[in-house]
């Protein structure tokens, strides 16, 4: 018996016990209208962690009852994404795959007289369902008999009425305290065309009818979805009963993940596209799957934070600082360690020899255990981050300053002897000293410095635009209000800095901790190079 980690494996793990289950089967079932984004990414990890865990299956289920929508181009990127997080799924399915199905069930359900074709509009279907405190009104049409409803059911397919003149709808009961249960629709007439099925129908099933039917005949044991679907397991478990499904499929609901700062509506990143927002569903700031590969999140650290949060069954929201610690923590332990400085100040060692290169040893990265180093070259002409030099330092400035002495990470101490302003006053260069004895690693100056800062060498250093991100979506100051009020108009911020050749030489995707700074990662901006924020160094977002 596998041990439990949550209450759906919790429920698993009695049923294989009692023996009401024999074989596990899990789905994931998108509807192809946008892409994945980091909630999928939990339902993902919970359905692909059940299947094997358990030694089960998960379909990729596409829910592709809704014709409008759909696009080729989505089914496309959700497959890529979930590769993407490493899963692989048993059979690719649609519910369109299952139209003859659900079109057999549905005249099945009209010869038991649980189904009949009634002629109100939607409007006076939805102003006759009634309300929480009352009953709904029967329609008029619910007492046809079976063969005036096969007809008519017929014919509907056939394509003899127009467009919402008609539907199917279950019968059940219009006084059920829930009101899915309320003599639902289970079928529309609608001309679409659909993306797989073309014009074979002009009418369509309901996802709530259509739903169960698809997961029995997929074999699914357990259809996991989420907390907005709890009232609808009543008609969920109603369709399976009444059609017998036998070994019926369970509806377990869970709770969606919210991440603070982030959006997690299809539907509003979508616009965020569309108006231009973002540069398109794989910007690096967007929260879908294909912009965090983009960003440069690793797939393992995404599963991990997954895992962290859990599957429950409230609602909550988890802080974008969480999932931030676990971008973090898993580049600590993964990414190279590479020299860059964003806001350039150029730094002359006037006592270095002229036209001379040395190198000098570099950590790749201090948390392996065991010490790997490569070469980084050291000359006369260096650049260090401006924010690194202060003018006008507060007590405790450990870092440059005039007449102060600060180590160049992995090469020597200096000592800031001038400092040069251009014609407005600013900063423009510093004349240092370096004390040629106090080499790293071999070190016989016996000064003592506090600060460490890296640098990168003027005759190899490479001009890169470099981009920081801020979030998407400014929070908690807005509770409540439209998404759109709450965009956040900073979320990029651009710098014109230098890095060291190495992380030019990698290959394209590779993650870098730049030192004191963040990691970051290269990245193709239409057609542009830049070098790309993954996720600071420090945690700015901590309450
Ligand atoms: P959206 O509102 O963004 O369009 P959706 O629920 O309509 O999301 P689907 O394509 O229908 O998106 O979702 C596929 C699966 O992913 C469903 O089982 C759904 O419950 C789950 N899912 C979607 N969003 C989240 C989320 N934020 N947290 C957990 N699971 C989610
Ligand atoms: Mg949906």
């Amino acid at each position: 018996m596998v041990e439990a980690t949550n209450f759906i494996e919790q429920i698993i793990n009695e049923e294989l016990e009692s023996g009401k289950v024999t074989a596990v089967q899990t789905r994931f079932p998108p509807e192809p209208n946008g892409y994945l984004h980091i909630g999928h990414a939990k339902s993902l990890c919970l359905n692909f962690g059940i299947k094997e865990k358990y030694n089960g299956k998960c379909n990729l289920f596409f829910d592709d009852t809704n014709p409008s929508k759909e696009k080729t181009e989505y089914v496309d990127a959700i497959r890529e994404d979930i590769k993407w997080l490493g899963f692989s799924w048993d059979k690719e399915t649609y519910a369109s795959d299952y139209f003859d199905k659900i079109y057999e069930f549905a005249i099945e359900l009209i010869k038991m007289g649980k189904a009949f074709v009634c002629e109100m509009s939607p409007e006076e279907i939805s102003a006759n369902r009634g309300t929480l405190t009352e009953p709904g009104k029967e329609s008029p049409y619910r007492n046809r008999t079976v063969e005036e409803n096969l007809d008519l059911f017929t014919r509907m397919k056939n394509g003899e009425f127009p467009d919402g003149s008609k539907c199917l709808r279950a019968k059940i009961d219009m006084a059920s305290p829930n009101i899915n249960m309320r003599d639902p629709v289970i079928y529309r007439i609608l001309r679409q065309t659909h993306h797989r099925t073309g014009d074979k129908w002009c009418i369509y099933p309901m996802y709530d009818y259509a739903h169960p039917i698809c997961d029995y005949m997929q074999g699914v044991s357990h259809s996991l979805c989420t907390l907005e679907f709890e009232d609808h397991r009543p008609l969920y478990d109603w369709v399976g009963i009444t059609l017998g499904f036998n070994p019926k499929p369970r509806q377990i609901e869970f709770a969606r993940l919210n991440v603070t700062n982030l959006v997690m509506s299809k539907r509003y990143l979508k616009k965020l596209v569309e108006d231009g927002s973002v540069d398109g569903w794989d910007d690096p700031r967007m929260p879908t799957l294909t912009g965090l590969r983009n960003r440069g999140v690793p797939a393992e650290a995404l599963k991990d934070f997954c895992a962290r949060i859990g599957v429950c069954k409230a609602n909550s929201e988890v802080q974008i600082s969480y999932l931030e610690a676990c971008i973090r923590e898993y580049l600590n332990a993964h990414a190279e360690r590479a020299m860059a400085v964003l806001k350039p100040l150029k730094i002359t060692l006037t006592n270095y020899p002229d036209g001379k290169t040395e190198e000098v040893d570099f950590d790749i990265n201090p948390s392996e255990e065991i010490k790997r180093t490569r070469k980084i070259t050291f000359s006369k002409n260096l650049y260090i981050d401006a924010d690194d030099f202060s003018l006008t330092p507060p007590p405790k400035y450990f870092r440059l300053k005039k007449d102060g002495m600060v180590r160049l990470k992995g090469a020597y101490i200096i000592r800031c002897d001038d400092v040069l302003f251009d014609d407005d006053g600013n900063v423009k260069e510093l004349l240092c000293s370096y004390i040629p004895e106090s080499r790293s690693g071999e070190d016989t100056s016996g000064i003592k410095v506090k600060g460490t800062i890296q640098w990168v060498n003027a005759e190899d250093a490479v001009d890169m635009e470099i981009r920081k991100y801020g979030y998407l979506l400014k929070d908690e100051e807005y509770p409540g209000q439209d998404f759109s009020e709450r965009m956040n108009p900073n979320s990029v911020t651009v710098f014109n800095g230098k890095v060291e050749p190495y992380v030019m030489q990698g290959e394209y995707d590779k993650p870098y901790q730049f030192i004191r700074t963040g990691y970051f990662k290269r990245l193709n901006v239409k057609g542009k190079e830049i070098i790309s924020e993954i996720v600071s160094l420090k945690d700015n977002f901590n309450k």
